[in-house]
């Protein structure tokens, strides 16, 4: 329709397929998937172990330019990296009829009542139903925040009955003697082992290593661990806690984070496997000792108790596009304290369905597109670097989304204020403007290139867009050394749209070769992880850190967390670390402000500037406009 209709409008008109058709489409078995209602299923991961010899499908990765405010009423944010993820596939399977998945981050409810709107992305590309999908789809969050509020709460309780009762009746306590008997649980054999005690009969233990063992002996000023909750709540960014007369006034001042950001979620993403997630759970650190250990979540007891709250949320979310086609639908890692992508195993899961038996010679790979979060310099960087480290899975090509508006902002057009009107420069041809910002860019694509791994430039076309300047851009993005590039019109015209996009993934995922390499080895030291990141991605001259963050280095280093990889969190606005920098700035240093571990997940993240984990919410949030409406009973006002 013109003028296209509002996301939710456009969603609601469409009938979804039942998902246990999507999923019997799919070849997977009954007792493959659960159904949550009738659009959304589960997946279990036994279908891994039944395809396991099947070759993997093609592997597409969809990431942007550096992000800025779209500025489209009323105030999506964005460059279109879910819009063109869900359109390439209603292309390749509805139009093209290939095996397609996308897979797509979950995401949170605080940006979606707050300002930036849903992620089902947007037109006639959208994942579907998209009130289901943005709210609690099949309440993975809710199992994140349950995991890391258990973690929290396991934390204060810890430190208030080591601190009010004697050595041996805090011991015997927590080793109780059931008949007599007292016995050391799988858990506690661990930290046995981890602080070198190899005595398995909890009588053995000499009164020194019963308090050894028992004693955490948590130094409250280096507690990491924060509440959660998936709402944007500014007031709780700064909280006391135990101010309870039971509590015996040991209060302490700590605060909540959104859910998302939780580490628990990012150990969601990253996970292989169901052991594996019980390790990385189990190893996720929460503070220091007095004495300088780092106090694990095993420590504490509490790693089994967190996977079996998470023994759900680790199968992905089966949902569909607008025009039938297969998404899953699972994780949300925050994209700059963690590295926002969507998950490992549904990648996992999609490549094997994708993929081809290894003795069918007739059978065409399908294809798999995943999206990396926020820019390339970050979301794209960290897909590579963390998320590619961990699955082992290498992908055939970037496709790299450009809007036209968001070049001429970076060209130097006035900044674009979410919810106020666009200015002219970005409504009418500006040719000066686009050709002074194509330079961004043209260095995202030398970014991806610096992989190995072949990039497409996909333009996401605004009903504004004019002709030369679509040619420019095409003209700029092959200068700059993509294998193509395609101008799409996927939010006007769905699927339809994309499929010169599309035909150009098939083309080169058959023609083009791939020579991957990551951008810096794990075993590197810290500092020098991190100035590759800068120099070589953010174009910096070179790297400054606080006393603080020279600290840090030398505690993770003594810690034996110095071989984890980096996961820059830094703004997603400029290159540099400033957002004021567009285009592609140069002469800078990056100023490393702190360095943080999320050891579990299994990266390091040093913060660039002061990043904000708790949301707040503005004067008007998008949530005035949601409502149900009273005649059919379906949700308004999502976008
Ligand atoms: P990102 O994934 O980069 O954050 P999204 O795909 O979520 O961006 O898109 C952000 C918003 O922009 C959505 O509301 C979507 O409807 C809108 N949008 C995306 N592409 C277009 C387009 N070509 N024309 C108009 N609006 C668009």
């Amino acid at each position: 329709l013109n003028p296209v209709p509002s996301d939710i409008d456009i969603a609601m008109a469409q009938q979804p397929k039942l998902i246990k058709d999507v999923a019997e489409e799919l070849g997977l078995f009954n007792s493959e998937y659960e159904l949550y209602g009738h659009y959304k299923a589960k997946i279990n991961l036994s279908v891994l172990d039944r395809l396991k010899n099947n070759e993997n499908g093609n592997y597409i990765v969809v990431t942007a330019k550096v992000i800025n405010n779209l500025g489209i009423t009323p105030t999506p944010l964005g460059e279109g990296k879910s819009t063109t993820t869900i359109g390439l596939c209603q292309a390749l399977g509805a139009h093209l009829n290939k095996r397609v998945f996308a897979c797509v981050r979950q995401p949170s409810q605080g940006p979606t009542f707050g300002i930036k709107g849903g992620a089902a992305g947007g037109g006639y590309s959208q994942v579907i139903p998209m009130d289901e999908f943005n709210l609690h789809l099949t309440g993975d969050i809710h199992a994140v925040v349950a995991a890391n509020n258990l973690l929290a709460a396991a934390i204060d309780a810890r430190m208030f009955h080591e601190s009010t009762q004697s050595d041996t009746a805090f011991y015997n306590r927590l080793v109780p003697a059931k008949k007599g008997v007292r016995t050391f649980s799988k858990v506690m054999l661990k930290r046995l082992k981890k602080i070198g005690i190899s005595k398995t009969n909890p009588n053995d233990l000499t009164p020194e290593e019963k308090k050894k063992f028992a004693k955490l002996d948590i130094d409250p000023e280096t507690i990491t661990w924060q509440r959660v909750v998936d709402t944007n709540d500014r007031f709780l960014r700064k909280i006391t806690v135990g101010q309870g007369e039971q509590e015996q006034n040991k209060t302490r001042q700590t605060g909540f984070d959104i859910a998302v950001a939780s580490e628990v979620m990012a150990v969601l993403a990253l996970t292989r496997n169901i052991d594996d997630m019980r390790e990385r759970l189990g190893n996720m650190v929460v503070a220091n000792s007095t004495t300088g250990e780092p106090i694990t979540c095993d420590d504490l007891g509490v790693g089994g108790a967190l996977t079996v709250l998470m023994k759900d949320a680790i199968k992905p979310n089966l949902m569909q596009t607008l025009e039938g086609t297969p998404v899953f639908v699972h994780a949300g890692p925050f994209a700059n304290i963690a590295h926002g992508n969507s998950s490992i195993i549904a990648d996992q899961i999609a490549l094997k369905l994708a993929g081809k038996p290894a003795n069918d010679f007739e059978k065409e790979k399908g294809f798999v597109v995943t999206e990396a979060g926020f820019g390339a310099d970050i979301g794209m960087e960290k897909f590579f670097d963390i998320k590619c480290r961990s699955s082992k899975l290498i992908p055939n090509l970037v496709v790299l989304v450009s809007t036209i508006r968001s070049l001429k902002m970076h060209g130097g057009g006035p900044e674009v204020v979410a919810g106020k009107p666009l200015g002219e420069e970005y409504q009418t041809e500006n040719i000066k403007l686009l050709e002074l910002g194509c330079v961004n860019m043209m260095k995202h694509i030398q970014n991806a290139k610096k992989f190995g791994v072949p990039v497409i430039v996909a333009i996401n076309k605004f009903t504004t867009d004019t002709e030369s300047e679509i040619n420019l851009v095409k003209a700029k993005a092959l200068e700059a050394g993509a294998v193509n590039v395609s101008c799409c019109e996927h939010w006007e015209r769905g699927g339809e749209g994309c499929v010169d996009l599309a035909k150009s993934v098939i083309k080169a995922c058959s023609e083009e070769s791939n020579q991957f390499k990551f951008l810096y080895e794990v075993e590197d030291t810290i500092e020098n992880k991190i100035l590759k990141i800068a120099k070589e991605m953010y174009g910096a001259d070179g790297v400054e850190y606080s006393e603080l963050a020279k600290k840090k280095l030398e505690v993770y280093t003594t810690q034996g967390f110095d071989k984890l990889p980096i996961c820059m969190a830094k703004t997603h606005l400029s290159l540099s670390h400033d957002p004021k920098l567009k285009g592609v700035p140069t002469g800078f240093t990056i100023p490393v402000r702190d360095i943080r571990a999320s050891v579990g997940a299994g990266f390091l993240y040093p913060l660039l500037g002061t990043m904000q984990t708790m949301p707040g919410l503005s004067t008007r949030p998008c949530f005035y406009d949601v409502d149900l409406d009273p005649e059919s009973g379906r949700v308004v006002g999502l976008f």
